[in-house]
């Protein structure tokens, strides 16, 4: 099939360049030349694990970018809308989504045949009917149903895994009620659940709605899971041996269950604001969701507070390592990210902050303008640093070489928002050793 993807960000090019893989016909649109040329010499503007390759080896053949909205409309099947819908502090920011819909409208004017338009961002329900298909039919002139089909998918990708989440989806779900708009769906994914993962068909607003209640819902059980690690350190409990207990329930599961430093990102920070404010707008007092972000709020400051204690209430003339600045591993979206609010209190309390991260050094660089200094590798961060935090669980941070690391580090003191490494291990290697919901190892000895 021939496909328009607009809107080249995370969700954008990863699923254009996953259904050019499996030999779809594929025009990357985006506003940004820069990212555009970029993708067009095989170069992804952004990191995630296996998209380089599938890029180059699409690029050119099935898979293209442009700026040209309109053109790629006219000469496609199928348009899937993928730009950003950020939260703007009241509501999520719609006013992309009407953009490339006015684009799309307009070319649809220039096309005879059946389009199939899809909104892929994320939306609150209502969105797709109320907002996309009035400009799609003022703009093209046409019937919604007759003359081009309209339908709501979202999208389930994680970034760090979201070649692998795209390509082997758990499930698709598609909201539409027209048939015709349904086979047009079906033949663009079934390449990807040939394994027998589900479609489920159902109307545009449980659709969008499905997005939501997944997210909140995740973003629910990380909250949740970083009270019990707080409460675990009041009792004395060790939140690492209540999480295997609880999660090998299987009405539970094992997954979700690790606390942290927060969630952050651009997905589950937005979608449950969106998902509370609209239930606001509709009257309903979602108490959950706001215990959700309340929780949030001040998880994020959990590890700043930790070693600001420790130091007893300043850091002038410290200086603190980190470990990780992305939001989560494998990506260098740093959007939300809880580094970023940890840097912020350190910062504020006198601290000099060197950090690394394999991937997201670059965009925290921009945002710092110097004021956080970048290591060439992890362990030229410790050098001279009074202590190391762990904020973003990379696999290069979990086997470090402990013995260099209390050799740069001036005194060996982690604080770990990730909780990596076991305890008794710390506890004989004689590092001072406080992570999140477990007890605290050789606590005392430093000060
Ligand atoms: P992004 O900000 O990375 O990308 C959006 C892209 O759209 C940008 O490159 C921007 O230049 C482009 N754009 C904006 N206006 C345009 C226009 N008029 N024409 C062409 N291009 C335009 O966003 P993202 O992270 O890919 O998210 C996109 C949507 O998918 C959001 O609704 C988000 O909530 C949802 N989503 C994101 C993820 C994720 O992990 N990032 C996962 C699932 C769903």
């Amino acid at each position: 099939m021939k496909i328009t993807v607009a809107g080249t960000g995370y969700v954008g090019l990863v699923s254009g360049v996953c259904l050019a893989a499996k030999g779809h016909d594929v025009v990357c649109i985006d506003l940004d030349q820069d990212k555009v040329d970029k993708i067009n010499r095989g170069e992804p503007p952004i990191y995630e694990e296996g998209l380089e390759e599938l890029l180059k080896s699409n690029i050119g053949t099935r898979l293209r970018a442009s700026t040209n909205l309109h053109e790629a409309v006219v000469n496609s099947d199928v348009s899937l809308i993928a730009v950003g819908t950020p939260f703007d502090g009241s509501a999520i920011d719609v006013s992309y989504i009407r953009q490339v819909s006015r684009e799309i409208g307009a070319a649809l004017r220039d096309r005879d045949d059946y389009h199939m338009v899809v909104v892929k961002s994320t939306v609150v329900p209502g969105t797709t009917d109320e907002v996309v298909l009035p400009i799609l039919e003022s703009e093209s002139n046409k019937k919604a149903g007759v003359q081009f089909g309209v339908g709501m998918n979202p999208e389930f990708l994680r970034e760090g895994v979201a070649v692998d989440d795209f390509l082997r989806p758990d499930r698709v779900v598609i909201g539409t009620d027209s048939e015709k708009a349904k086979k047009v769906m079906e033949r663009l994914y079934n390449p990807f659940v040939r394994s027998g993962n589900p479609i489920y068909f159902m109307d545009e607003r449980s659709a969008e709605m499905t997005k939501y209640a997944a997210n909140s819902y995740l973003a629910t059980r990380i909250s949740y899971m970083n009270e019990i690690a707080n409460l675990c350190e009041i009792v004395g409990a060790d939140v690492d041996n209540v999480r295997k207990g609880m999660g090998s329930d299987s009405r539970i599961g094992k997954r979700f269950l690790f606390p942290g430093v927060g969630y952050g990102g651009s997905c589950f920070p937005k979608d449950v604001q969106a998902l509370a404010k609209t239930a606001a707008d509709n009257d309903y007092d979602f108490k959950i969701l706001k215990s959700v972000m309340n929780v949030n709020d001040l998880q994020k400051h959990v590890l700043s507070e930790k070693i600001i204690e420790h130091y007893g209430g300043s850091l002038a003339g410290k200086t603190v390592a980190i470990w990780g600045l992305a939001f989560k591993p494998n990506t260098d979206d740093i959007r939300e990210a809880p580094a970023l609010y940890i840097i912020n209190d350190l910062i504020k309390a006198g601290a000099t902050i060197k950090a690394f991260d394999p991937e997201a050094m670059g965009h925290v660089k921009a945002e710092y303008n110097g004021q956080v200094h970048m290591a060439a590798d992890q362990y030229e961060a410790l050098i001279g640093a009074d202590c190391l935090a762990i904020v973003t669980e990379w696999s290069v941070f979990r086997t470090p070489s402990f013995s260099v690391m209390k050799e740069l580090l001036k005194e060996p003191i982690i604080f770990d928002g990730r909780n990596l490494y076991d305890l008794a291990n710390m506890e004989d290697l004689g590092f001072h050793y406080n992570s999140i919901g477990r007890g605290v190892v050789n606590e005392g000895e430093m000060a």
